[in-house]
């Protein structure tokens, strides 16, 4: 499913499946550094077995660390998952389990009236920064 989700050079719209999601969000948390990733030392980590995006993975293990790292992101807190407004992140739509389809692109950008447009000067990609409070992007200009 495509989502947009915040990369590198700011937000992007990708086609994401939970293999990949696990893999963009260890990128997120290494500073989009490959070889952060690889040599990662949070070795307790419920992503890390899944953190390079290869190899056979048992899909049924992976979902659950995914649960799992999102109730530990939101201290224990089961509702807090389900309330999590971050939409960018890889995670939020697999973070209940089954696949939340509300943060699906274009869906989503069906229902807002305005989409920031982060191709023009005025808006360029380096001017947002990702909220985490409100999962929102903010214009710092
Ligand atoms: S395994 Fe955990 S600590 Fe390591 S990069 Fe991924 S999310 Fe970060
Ligand atoms: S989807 Fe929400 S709860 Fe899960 S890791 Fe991302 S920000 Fe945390």
């Amino acid at each position: 499913m495509k989502v947009r989700i915040l990369g590198k050079d700011g937000p992007k719209v990708t086609e994401l499946n939970r293999r990949k999601a696990i893999r963009e969000c260890c990128l997120n948390c290494s500073g989009w550094e490959p070889s952060e990733v690889r040599d990662c030392a949070f070795t307790d980590c419920h992503l890390y077995p899944y953190r390079m995006g290869t190899g056979k993975q048992n899909a049924k293990a992976r979902n659950k660390a995914i649960r799992k790292y999102c109730l530990w992101c939101c201290c224990g807190q089961r509702k807090e998952v389900q309330l999590c407004p971050s939409k960018s992140c890889p995670l939020h739509v697999y973070r209940l389990g089954a696949v939340d389809r509300s943060s699906e692109w274009p869906e989503s950008s069906k229902k807002a009236h305005i989409e920031p447009d982060f191709e023009t000067e005025t808006n360029s990609k380096t001017d947002w920064t990702f909220e985490p409070q409100s999962g929102l992007y903010m214009n710092q200009k």
